[in-house]
């Protein structure tokens, strides 16, 4: 009896080693086989890539597709089976409308995909033509028209430094946003879809046995997926466009942190990074830092708040030029005002007597906690700014003027959406999260959000919350309403360089339940309140769909 157990105890161990064998075998073979197809394809045929560049996906939230999925109709030719050259570019060219010139100097190489979108009626005409060696063919094109998020997405370039030469399985390599940082995920080692025309043994190209296709998945290609919510974003963009802005728009989902849209104006265009115009800007504002104005009185409410050097009814009087301390940006001052109406309307002179009650050391602390020294969110791990270094706000300094936002503090779009999540989310920080995970052979390693911390008390958060809601009921945030769903925030205007304004506006909606922030900074503008609160504003209204 035992005997016979003993057999069963080997046979299933040795049943189960076998299927691990096997499955081991079929998944490498699977990997195996696309190389050696695409290493037989290309070795019996003269091969032209129908692949822009052989790199895995970047998708949003819902998988739709941010780069790596447009398909074209293109002209593809095998230059040495064509009749005559010069003739077949004096055809296209009275087709196409493109000049003699510029097709023979494409028709030049051996072989090649032309560089030009065709119109149904082109293709048919050049369908029509019954050239060999001719051919219209789908074609992959990377990035998007117009492009989305392209900052975060990043661009694709030539290899042009040793230590991308390191990087690169090819002659392409990513140069910035989720095409540099994810690289050696996205990076294949073939094009998913190529034409071949079969050769002789001496390697001439052999008429007649017109085109191959060659379309095999690369099973060692990844795929990013971001967080970002590729219908938000391209109303944000739509926004910033209509009204040419120029700055930067981010909206975080209230809660878990997760980055539904980020952009930033100048931009550029993906599919070519080499077209600098005046209008073009590979800079993300996005994730840059800026003078903070009165934005930063949240985090000096907050922190005075919980820290207990203040009450929401405490009463102070503001002389308006005359201060205390500092001059209010209302000339004429706003008289006796309690903490709560002095957020609401933005009051320097009393910010800056909580702030001195409060004391550098605390404040820099609740900077620390809140981890605006940096700007690396999860999943995109950009280096520090040392111009963040949170040490330069211990040198001496007027501490009245940091209270109000000004002096050495800058912070990030990113940053300042983060720190109003921590208040909607009462009072625990989460660090932001732009890549929601990568997909490497079918499977998806996900990126989990960030588990947070506790910063202020969730009776301190709910009430600075209430002074955004104040601050867009009777503030100076009123045009940052929202109809209809309500919504809080706060302005903030800072000097930039020499006469140039930062303008800001932070907020969130709908005023009950919130479900998003909406951080707008805008590069010059008249301030917060005038420009950036209505910009906020018309955000909010295409975001909820009013
Ligand atoms: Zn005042």
């Amino acid at each position: 009896m035992k005997h016979r157990r003993r057999i069963a105890w080997l046979l299933l161990i040795s049943f189960l080693g076998f299927s691990c064998l096997t499955v081991r075998l079929a998944t490498l073979q699977l990997r195996q086989h696309a190389r050696y197809a695409w290493a037989a394809f290309s070795q019996q045929t003269f091969t032209v890539s129908l692949e822009e560049y052989p790199r895995g996906k970047i998708v949003d939230r819902c998988g739709r597709v941010l780069a790596g999925g447009r398909e074209e109709k293109r002209i593809v030719f095998f230059a040495p089976l064509l009749p005559d050259r010069q003739e077949v570019a004096r055809q296209l060219s009275a087709l196409l409308g493109k000049p003699v010139k510029e097709l023979e100097r494409e028709l030049e190489k051996e072989a090649g995909v032309l560089p030009y979108s065709l119109t149904p009626e082109q293709e048919e005409a050049v369908k029509n033509l019954n050239l060999p060696g001719l051919f219209v063919l789908p074609y992959l094109i990377r990035y998007n028209s117009p492009p989305l998020a392209a900052h975060i997405v990043g661009y694709v370039g030539k290899v042009s430094s040793p230590e991308e030469k390191r990087r690169s399985r090819g002659e392409w390599v990513g140069k910035q946003g989720c095409e540099y940082f994810y690289d050696a995920v996205l990076q294949g080692g073939f094009p998913s879809l190529a034409a071949g025309v079969y050769r002789d043994a001496q390697g001439k190209l052999l008429n007649g046995a017109g085109v191959k296709l060659f379309a095999v998945a690369d099973p060692e290609r990844g795929e990013v997926e971001l967080t970002l919510d590729g219908e938000l974003q391209r109303k944000v963009e739509e926004v910033m466009d209509k009204h040419r802005f120029r700055g930067a728009v981010v909206v975080l989902e209230v809660g878990k942190g997760d980055l539904l849209a980020v952009a930033s104006r100048p931009a550029f265009d993906p599919a070519h990074p080499e077209k600098q115009e005046p209008d073009v800007s590979f800079f993300d504002r996005a994730f840059a830092p800026y003078p903070p104005g009165s934005v930063f009185k949240m985090v000096v409410a907050a922190a005075a708040l919980e820290e207990g050097v203040v009450r929401p009814e405490e009463t102070f009087c503001c002389r308006g030029a005359e201060g205390p301390l500092l001059p209010c940006w209302k000339k004429e001052g706003h008289g006796y005002l309690t903490f709560r109406q002095a957020f609401a309307q933005s009051c320097n002179p009393v910010f800056a007597q909580v702030g001195l009650r409060l004391g550098q050391e605390k404040l820099i602390r609740y900077c620390w906690e809140l981890c605006l020294h940096e700007r690396s969110v999860i999943g995109y791990p950009l280096p520090a700014d040392p111009r963040q270094n949170l040490k330069n706000l211990m040198e001496p300094y007027s501490l009245a003027n940091l209270s109000v936002g000004q002096g050495p503090l800058l912070l990030t779009p990113v940053q300042v959406a983060a720190v109003l999540n921590t208040l909607l989310n009462d009072g625990v920080y989460v660090r932001p999260r732009l890549v929601k995970g990568i997909r490497q052979r079918g499977k998806l390693t996900e990126l989990p959000p960030d588990k947070g911390k506790r910063v202020f008390s969730p009776a301190v958060a709910r009430e600075v919350r209430e002074m955004m809601a104040l601050a867009v009921r009777e503030g100076t945030a009123r045009l940052g309403y929202i109809p209809r769903v309500g919504s809080g925030g706060k302005t903030g205007t800072a000097e930039l360089v020499g006469e140039k304004r930062c303008s800001w506006f932070a907020g969130f909606f709908p005023l009950e339940s919130p479900r998003y922030v909406v951080v707008v900074m805008e590069e010059g503008g008249r301030g917060g309140g005038e420009d950036a609160a209505p910009l906020f504003r018309e955000i909010g209204e295409a975001l909820i769909g009013n």
